[in-house]
């Protein structure tokens, strides 16, 4: 489907690759305007020229903001880093399965360790999902997951407070309140998993609709939320205080998704509070889609770098964004 690119294979020969100015334009070029028909950011035209010396375009067009370099128009827009940075980085990011912290990116790339921090949390954001292209299809797996403590092992008063949606002191962050929805197409090997705000049928179900193919075969447990769906779904259900698994129905396939999520969570990340876990779900997300790409970790980065360039996402868009909006800079 996609044209082989010539990429780097792994972290050291990315960050040496990616040493050279001339080489970063290139490849960028090559990922945001795979036709090579170079287009101004702000009026769309491909009457440019090239300012090799500055490595910026000239627009002939009559605005402001004639002259633009490769950075306008995307997420590294108005930062003070280099591409030398930001790709690296973005590689260190889809790479490694249990997510890297940004003392690894302090390290790795020699920026200060705040800096680093601020870069993966951008960069996570790009990495969103977003609408799929082909919806889930077939057997499709749906539950969803508690991150943080299991209110069937806390003690009651505790249990008390969060019911009564009083903040739980003693936990530090609002991580206890926060429920993960996913849904694991069999065939296909694709998640696709979000925050949401309780287990309800209004909260789920929409999410069903909106990305399973009608006709499917749903299978989850128990929980009485999924009934709603069966006016267009085949419903397969599995009573976990029975058996957990029933032929073909069981919900293993997302299992494994929650033990991966919560393993990147507790491993590499200090503390995640429920505004920000909607990024590490993404980016859990993506990694495990991308898992089994033939070109491996080159393949990943250079879909992950499409997808940001692609979206025209910039550091204003970002900092727009209320969860960014407090970051160090
Ligand atoms: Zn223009």
């Amino acid at each position: 489907m996609d044209k082989p690119v010539a990429a780097p294979k792994t972290l050291q020969e990315a960050i040496q690759y990616f040493a050279d100015p001339d080489t970063c334009l290139a490849f960028m070029v090559e990922q945001r305007w795979p036709d090579g028909r170079v287009l101004c950011p702000i009026c769309g035209s491909d009457r440019v020229t090239f300012l090799a010396d500055y490595r910026r375009w000239k627009c002939s067009g009559k605005h402001p903001r004639r002259q633009f370099s490769i950075k306008v128009g995307t997420l590294f827009e108005d930062s003070p880093l280099g591409l030398e940075k930001w790709l690296p980085a973005l590689w260190m990011l889809v790479n490694d399965k249990n997510g890297v912290s940004s003392y690894e990116v302090h390290r790795a790339l020699g920026v200060t360790q705040k800096t680093a921090w601020f870069m993966l949390h951008r960069l996570r954001l790009a990495m969103r999902s977003g609408d799929m292209l082909s919806k889930l299809s077939g057997r499709v797996e749906a539950d969803e997951t508690f991150i943080g403590p299991d209110p069937r092992k806390m003690h009651a008063k505790k249990r008390e407070a969060r019911a009564a949606g009083r903040a739980d002191q003693g936990y530090g962050v609002t991580l206890s309140k926060a429920i993960v929805a996913g849904l694991l197409d069999r065939a296909k090997g694709r998640v696709h998993a979000e925050v949401v705000p309780t287990v309800r049928a209004e909260h789920l179900a929409p999410i069903i609709r909106k990305n399973v193919e009608p006709g499917s075969e749903m299978i989850t447990d128990m929980l009485r939320s999924y009934w709603q769906i069966r006016d267009n779904f085949i419903h397969s259900v599995i009573d976990k205080t029975q058996t957990y698994v029933k032929g073909h129905v069981h919900t293993n396939g997302l299992e494994n998704f929650w033990s991966l999520l919560k393993r990147g969570l507790r491993g590499t990340y200090i503390a995640v509070d429920a505004f920000h876990l909607h990024r590490y779900v993404d980016e859990q997300v993506f990694r495990y889609n991308e898992r089994r790409d033939a070109s491996g970790d080159s393949g990943r980065f250079v879909k992950a770098l499409r997808s940001i360039v692609g979206k025209r996402l910039t550091y204003r868009d970002l900092t727009s964004d209320p969860g960014l909006a407090t970051t160090p800079a």
